[in-house]
């Protein structure tokens, strides 16, 4: 489909907005059901992984996690990580696959439901309206910075991760990487392999090893049933929703992090960054305490795959246990920028939520979608691609696929009862329960 052609004015059943790997998978499975249906997506598919990645990047899960339906991951690496431009290659490739009617380079700019229960979308392109909209916009949308970050000196290069490229495109001199999740991790290590001098705000990400008793750990971790749990299985579900991801590698075949080794070798750690005054920074006095925490998480899932191991009366390798190779004593807990000639600060401090577009009574205080299997409380809106929709793998390529076919049979079987009763009508989640899905 061409751009925003046929979008003005059009009326559709289901309007997806997004065209990430949640929107297509989304789009296979109503395909597949012969629901009629449009995907607008504001920039090009792969926009993500294409914009906001660096060149180093990969992917952390392994490529046989990448299971979008009908199209599994179908290269000859299944243990492997892709790259960057491969991610990229292999969303191209789903939607050759399979051709969904995509509309790309359109925002959808609002939302809302008219009073009689069609929904309305704004674009600058035309408007249209569908009966059913699903919103697969991404879990990440607007870099999150501290607001002390406007304290820094102007001379200073500020960078998001989502905006980092590689080593040579930041001044020459040192830098200070702030934040220690995936992207704080593997920025860290690529700017240290460059052979800039890091200095790195060490927060309190857990880690995970990448390899033990002669297996990823991810897939120990699949066999033992860990990626199949429901978010209902757990009592906490809003902070396991909120969980920073464990910090670990898939460059070069895949290998921990190990912020220790980076510091025996060179790289500066401190604790969190808690306070800026013109070139002077502060640091939390919990270095320590953060390094063997996330050491031992790393541990306990390394206990929990002992067990299983156990349990099943598997043949696997021993491996000796983790023993660290440094520790932070007496470590500063202050830094002058200009002293440690710090030129750029690379913010690994995540991405705030922004549904502002959207005009429905859907959002809790702090602006999370209030759903159930992505279904919400206005019937005919719902989401996916949210981390832990449903399982641990629904904000990532594993599970998504699964998510998009949940809904797509609630949004069949929501058509076949609005065909009877003349609109859609109920909670969702009361469907959900009367009908025979998922
Ligand atoms: C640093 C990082 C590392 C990750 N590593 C892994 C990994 O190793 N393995 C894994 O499985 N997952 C990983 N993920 C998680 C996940 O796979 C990605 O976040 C992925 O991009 C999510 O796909 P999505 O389709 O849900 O959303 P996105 O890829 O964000 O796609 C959403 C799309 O919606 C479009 N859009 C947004 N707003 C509008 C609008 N109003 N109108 C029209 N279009 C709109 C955007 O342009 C975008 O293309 C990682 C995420 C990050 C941030």
């Amino acid at each position: 489909m061409s751009p925003a052609t046929q979008l003005s004015g059009a009326h559709y059943s289901v309007a997806v907005v997004g065209g990430g790997q949640a929107g297509l998978s989304v789009s296979h499975e109503l395909r597949e059901r012969g629901i009629d249906h449009v995907v607008v997506e504001a920039h090009r598919v792969g926009h993500e992984w294409r914009e906001r990645r660096w060149d180093s990047f990969c992917l952390v899960t392994p490529n046989w996690q990448c299971r979008l339906p009908g199209y599994p991951y179908h290269g000859d690496d299944p243990d492997g990580f892709m790259v960057r431009d491969d991610i990229v290659r292999y969303l191209e490739g789903y939607v050759a696959h399979f051709r969904p009617p995509l509309v790309e380079g359109v925002t959808v700019t609002r939302l809302r439901r008219s009073p009689s229960g069609v929904f309305e979308l704004a674009t600058a392109n035309g408007d249209f309206t569908a009966d059913q909209v699903v919103i697969a916009t991404g879990p990440y949308h607007t870099p999150s910075l501290p607001p002390m970050a406007q304290r820094l000196p102007d001379s200073l290069t500020q960078v998001h991760s989502s905006r980092y490229r590689n080593a040579d495109r930041l001044p020459p001199g040192a830098v200070l990487v702030v934040g220690t999740g995936q992207s704080g991790c593997q920025i860290a290590e690529d700017l240290h392999l460059a052979g800039r001098q890091v200095h790195l705000a060490v927060g309190s990400a857990p880690r995970v090893a990448r390899f033990y008793r002669g297996r990823d750990c991810v897939a120990w971790l699949d066999e033992m049933g860990h990626y199949a749990k429901s978010i209902d299985d757990f009592d906490d579900a809003g902070a396991v929703r909120m969980r920073v991801n464990h910090y670990v590698t898939g460059r070069d075949g895949g290998r921990d992090i190990d912020l220790r080794a980076f510091a025996r070798d060179g790289m500066r750690l401190y604790g969190r960054l808690t306070e800026v005054s013109g070139t002077a920074l502060e640091f939390a006095d919990d270095l320590k305490v953060n390094l063997d925490r996330a050491d031992a998480v790393a541990e306990g899932i390394k206990d929990a795959i002992d067990a299983h191991i156990t349990a099943q009366g598997i043949t696997a390798p021993d491996e000796p246990r983790y023993v660290p190779v440094w520790e932070p004593d007496d470590q500063p807990r202050e830094l002058d920028l200009e002293h440690a000639d710090i030129t750029t600060v690379v913010w690994s401090t995540g991405f705030r939520r922004d549904h502002r577009w959207i005009e429905a009574p859907v959002f809790d205080g702090r602006g999370y979608p209030m759903h159930w299997r992505g279904a919400t409380s206005v019937p005919g809106l719902y989401f996916l691609g949210l981390p832990w929709q449903h399982s641990w793998g629904s904000g990532r390529f594993e599970a998504v696929g699964r998510d998009a076919e949940f809904l797509a049979n609630h949004i069949e079987a929501s058509r076949r009862l609005a065909d009877v009763c003349g609109t859609l009508t109920g909670a969702p989640t009361d469907l959900a329960s009367a009908l025979p899905i998922g």
